[in-house]
This record gives C-alpha cells, sequence and structure tokens, in this order.
C-alpha cells in the first residue's frame, strides 16, 4: 500500500530519506517537480525500470526522462556537448528536457534501445532533495497511466498508480503544469520534438548572444510533422498522450464575437438534458453568461494563458465524469506557453478520432 507524504511532512529530510531509500530498494515513487508529477526509479535497477513501463501501461518503445540535480550529474549520463552545456547554464534547473549522445553505461532499457537520452535537471526543491539523497539520477515520466491527462496533482498521481507505488510525496499543484520543452541536440539543426515553457525563439537568443548562432539553432518541429513522426529518434512522439474519456471540442475563432457563435455551434446538437462543461477565459464566459448560453454547464473560467496551461491538465480531468456529454475548451493565440497549451489540447480534443482509427 502507498505511503502519502504530505507537503508539510515532505517537507522534513526523514521523508524525503525514507521515500529515497525505496527507491534506492527498486520501488517506484511519485514526487513533484515544477512541471507535472514524476513516477520515478532509480536509473540503476533495470526492474525498476521495467516496473514503471508496467505501472503505466507504457509500450516499450517509448523512452524515459531521467532526472538530474545538477550539470556534473548530467554528464555522468550523457556525452560533452557544448551546446548542452550553454543551454543548461542559462535555463536549468528548469522545464527544459535536452536529448544528448547517451554514455555507454547506460540502460538501454530508458533510452528504448536508442543510442541517446533526454535529460532534465528539475528545480523543485522536493525533486532536487529527492535526487540528492539518493545520488544517483532518476528515471521519471509524467506519473498518469498512459494515455491520460498527466498528473498536475498529487492526488492525479495516486488515483492512477496506487497499487505500484511505495510513496507518494505531496508538494501541492504544479507550478507550470504542462510537461517540459524537449530539445534534441543530436540532430542538426536542433529541434523541439515537444513544446514548452521555453520556445525555439528563447533557446536561440542565448545562442545569439554568445556567437554560436546560427551552427547552433534551434527550429520548431511543425505539429502535423511530429504527430507524424515514427522514426527512431523519438518513438515516444507515435503514441497519444493527454486524453480524457469525455469527447473534448476545441471553441475557436479570431474575434470574441466569432469564439460566441462556435460556442453555440458546438451546443446545438445536444438535448437541454445533456451536461456539458467548459473551460474557457474570464472574458468569453462573462459573454457567454450575458447571452445566456452558460446555464446548464459546469464552468471553470482561467485568467490567462499562463493560468490556463497551468491548470488544463486538472480540469480535464475533473470534467471527466461519466455523465458529462462533452468538453468544450477555448483556444489560445499566442508564441510563447500558447504554443505548448495547443499542442496539448489539441491532442486530448483528436483522440477519440484517433482511437477510431
Ligand atoms: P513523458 O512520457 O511525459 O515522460 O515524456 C517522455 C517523452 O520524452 C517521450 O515520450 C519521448 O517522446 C521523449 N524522449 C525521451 N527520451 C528520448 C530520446 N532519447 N529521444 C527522443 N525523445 C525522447
Ligand atoms: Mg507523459
Amino acid at each position: 500500500m502507498a505511503k502519502l507524504i504530505d507537503a508539510s511532512e515532505a517537507a522534513d529530510d526523514i521523508s524525503i530519506q525514507e521515500a529515497a531509500t525505496a527507491l534506492m530498494a527498486g520501488e517506484l515513487v511519485v514526487f513533484p517537480t515544477e512541471t507535472v508529477y514524476g513516477l520515478g526509479a532509480i536509473v540503476s535497477n533495470e526492474d525498476a525500470l521495467r516496473h514503471i513501463y508496467r505501472a503505466k501501461g507504457r509500450p516499450s518503445d517509448n523512452p524515459l526522462i531521467i532526472h538530474v540535480s545538477d550539470e556534473e550529474m548530467f554528464f555522468q549520463y550523457a556525452k560533452d556537448s557544448e551546446a548542452a552545456s550553454i543551454l543548461i547554464n542559462h535555463f536549468c534547473p528548469g522545464p527544459l528536457t535536452l536529448v544528448v549522445p547517451a554514455r555507454d553505461s547506460l540502460s538501454r532499457v530508458i533510452t528504448a534501445g536508442l543510442d541517446t537520452v533526454a535529460i532534465r535537471i528539475p528545480c523543485h526543491p522536493l525533486a532536487q532533495d529527492l535526487i540528492r539523497a539518493t545520488g544517483e539520477a532518476i528515471a521519471a515520466p509524467s506519473a498518469n497511466r498512459s494515455g491520460r491527462p498527466s498528473a498536475t496533482r498529487a492526488s492525479d498521481a495516486f488515483e492512477d498508480l496506487e497499487n505500484d507505488i511505495a510513496y507518494c510525496i505531496d508538494g501541492g499543484p504544479s507550478e507550470v503544469g504542462l510537461e517540459s520543452t524537449i530539445v534534441d541536440l543530436s540532430v542538426e539543426p536542433f529541434q523541439i520534438l515537444r513544446p514548452g515553457y521555453y520556445t525555439a525563439e528563447t533557446l536561440n537568443l542565448v545562442f545569439k548572444r554568445l556567437g554560436k548562432y546560427p551552427k547552433f539553432q534551434v527550429v520548431e518541429a511543425p505539429i502535423q510533422e511530429m504527430a507524424k513522426q515514427q522514426g527512431p529518434k523519438a518513438p515516444g512522439m507515435k503514441y497519444r498522450h493527454y486524453a480524457p474519456e469525455t469527447e473534448v471540442l476545441i471553441i475557436e475563432g479570431s474575434s470574441l464575437e466569432k469564439r460566441i457563435s462556435d460556442f453555440s455551434k458546438k451546443c446545438a446538437d445536444l438535448d437541454p438534458s445533456d451536461s456539458i462543461a467548459a473551460f474557457v477565459s474570464s472574458e468569453l464566459a462573462s459573454q457567454l453568461e450575458a447571452r445566456g448560453l452558460l446555464d446548464s454547464v459546469e464552468l471553470i473560467q482561467f485568467s490567462s494563458p499562463v493560468d490556463a496551461s497551468h491548470r488544463l491538465f486538472a480540469v480535464l480531468r475533473d470534467f471527466d465524469q461519466p455523465n458529462t456529454r462533452r468538453i468544450l475548451v477555448e483556444s489560445l493565440d499566442g508564441d510563447t506557453i500558447e504554443i505548448a497549451y495547443m499542442n496539448r489540447l489539441r491532442k486530448a480534443a483528436s483522440s477519440k478520432q484517433e482511437a477510431l482509427k
């Protein structure tokens, strides 16, 4: 039976030490990071690594991200890379994962047989404490069953994985709420494999400032190309993600008026008795309210793109009830966190169609 360690308790070193001891003994531990919760196993124990795949129901060709405490530990698992060093010095610890050539000693269970490894240095203090307490990297994909929205609260991870973990450390809601940006440094030009908090533009600014650009250059992989991508570089990209059971539709439109009409169009085929849930900006909500379009709608409003990203996964989980007929979520325009938000939202919304294919 898993033990839940709450945020205040977890602040004490004994709880972290207990969880670290369980990890070192080959057990799985859920822990908070600034992006989403992670399902952790120690990298040196292949049985524990295989247990991650089993617990999540994750295909074995979908590689894991490993979490390290600092640059020195990063290069214990990665071969030397100047570009990686530069990005680590500017953005880490933080929500950025680097794909780099792996050292030969690293287990290929982590990399799904690839010779590259994805590594991140989380900045959450409890994640840092846990890694330092084990003295080794911790492999940790998002702490959810495969295909479900990622866990951004300890209770979500506990619900999905209770029977497979020794401890679940509760550090409160994840700050960012979307998974890290993944940038592949093993190809030229470097490629964003998964959009996140940091965009290609932000990463390139650093290379430009250091006079390394365009030798070092990050390009944004188009979403369509990413969905199709099934080559050996990123096998994980072919699996669907983030999907609730309930149908999710996106409210789109270049003006508030167009969004209002898109909203009513996307409710038009439903019976008055059908229950609808909506996650929209407070701006759109007040307009819908004024037109009487929210009378039987379970509503959650967001105040900004950062707030929407922070809460998206939790809202999708909370809305995903058996009697809910449809979930409507407002799209976001913009070229920073909005890119990552729309990437996750489109996956959640396309899952029904995908499942039918
Ligand atoms: P998550 O399932 O949320 O932990 O995200 C892990 C994702 O990182 C995987 O689905 C892959 O897409 C990506 N990834 C991990 N390792 C590699 C690698 N060596 N090369 C490319 N992508 C990777
Ligand atoms: Mg995941």
